[in-house]
């Protein structure tokens, strides 16, 4: 029987429309070969959004967000909005609807594909094979807690605060999904924090600890300070199956892993609300106003997105599989689009990358 999903379709800005516009070949080529079909709604964000409703993020988007299996959404952000109020900024759009849809899960894979091992600047037997992923709490820590701001103490000194805080409900819930996506991997949760100075540190080693022994005892379960982590992650990569931390640590620590497989316009990402509630996959780039509408975007970054979404939210891991194969395939070939072409490789516009893996795909 032919499954049916609803996708909310979000490109964004300047590069966006162009990636999504290969993904869309790939939901084409899905429909045509498996027995899936989707439902698509495309609405716009960001700057796009602002220059259609006024604002980056309405109400109407949001509602169809909220109504989807997923949502897939390519970038936000660019220097014709750069005059527009605070609020009502391109990135903020994001931010709102990270908020709205309640995605307290943040994933980011790291990847290194053999035939971009030279693209990482670590040395290529650091990198060779690394497969790890980051989940990072998304909602809550140092970012959100009160009180903050800056005060003015009267004798030429200011006073600038922040508060790390969190839950155990908080807690409780990224480690669960972290536990969760390490069984279906290499059964290994590396939880990071600085228990040894912050208490905020030690409440998530004894919760994520509780929580292991309650119901995850048969993942292996490693605590690692979060300093030492950014350290292990440049000397010994390959050690880390699933790391899951707070927002900040998770923060730095996902671009520290990210930058070891060299390539921006490889990157995909996941936010994740409670289960069974919509997910949204965006890549990790952003819009890049500097090649916009030139051809020059790599696509597989949100391609691979959307395959995480089908992995995630749709349950359609088989065909999540095949798309990552597929790009693994086309770059074994040689084909690249500028920002990961090497010597002796084909040089290809974002059209015909998308074009190559709807090839190899069929
Ligand atoms: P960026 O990620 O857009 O670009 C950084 C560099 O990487 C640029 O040289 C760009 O050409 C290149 N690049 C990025 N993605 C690429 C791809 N798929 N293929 C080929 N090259 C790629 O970061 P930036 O320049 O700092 O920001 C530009 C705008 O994007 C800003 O308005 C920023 O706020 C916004 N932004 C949005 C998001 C998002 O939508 N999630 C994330 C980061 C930045």
């Amino acid at each position: 029987m032919t499954k049916n999903y609803t996708l909310t379709i979000l490109p964004g800005d300047g590069i966006g429309p162009e990636a999504m516009a290969e993904v869309r070949k790939v939901i084409t080529w899905l429909e045509d070969t498996q027995d899936i079909s989707f439902t698509l709604h495309e609405d716009d964000i960001g700057g796009a959004a602002y220059d259609r409703y006024g604002v980056p993020l309405a109400d109407e988007t949001l509602q169809k967000c909220k109504a989807s299996d997923a949502v897939i959404m390519g970038s936000v952000g660019g220097p014709k909005w750069d005059k527009v109020d605070y609020d009502k900024r391109p990135e903020q759009g994001l931010l709102n609807l990270r908020k709205e849809m309640q995605l307290f899960a943040n994933l980011r894979p790291a990847l290194v594909f053999d035939a971009l091992i030279d693209a990482s600047t670590l040395k290529p037997e650091i990198v060779r094979g690394l497969d790890i992923l980051i989940v990072r709490e998304l909602t809550g820590g140092v970012y959100f807690g009160e009180p903050r701001g800056i005060e003015d103490l009267g004798n030429g000194q200011r006073r600038g605060v922040n508060t790390q805080v969190y839950e155990t409900y908080e807690i409780d819930r990224v480690g669960r999904v972290a536990f969760d996506l390490a069984r279906k991997r290499n059964n290994k949760v590396t939880s990071c924090e600085k228990a040894n100075v912050m208490e905020s540190g030690k409440l998530w080693r004894e919760d994520i600890t509780a929580l292991h022994t309650a119901n995850f005892s048969d993942v292996t379960l490693e605590h690692m300070y979060a300093d030492n982590a950014a350290m292990q992650l440049v000397r010994n990569p390959s050690q880390f199956d699933v790391i899951v931390t707070d927002n900040l640590f998770g923060d730095l620590l996902s671009d520290a892993a990210a930058m070891c497989t060299g390539s921006l316009g490889m990157l995909p990402s996941a936010s994740l609300g409670e289960a069974g509630k919509p997910g949204l996959y965006e890549p990790v780039h952003g819009s890049a106003p500097d090649i916009a509408g030139q051809g020059k975007a790599n696509p597989l970054a949100t391609i691979l997105s959307f395959a995480m979404a089908l992995r995630y939210s749709l349950d359609c891991g088989e065909q999540a599989n095949l798309i990552e194969s597929a790009v693994q395939k086309v770059l074994e070939k040689g084909i690249r689009t500028p920002d990961i072409m090497a010597n002796g490789c084909t040089e290809v516009s974002t059209a015909k990358m998308g074009d190559a893996l709807i090839a190899e795909l069929s």
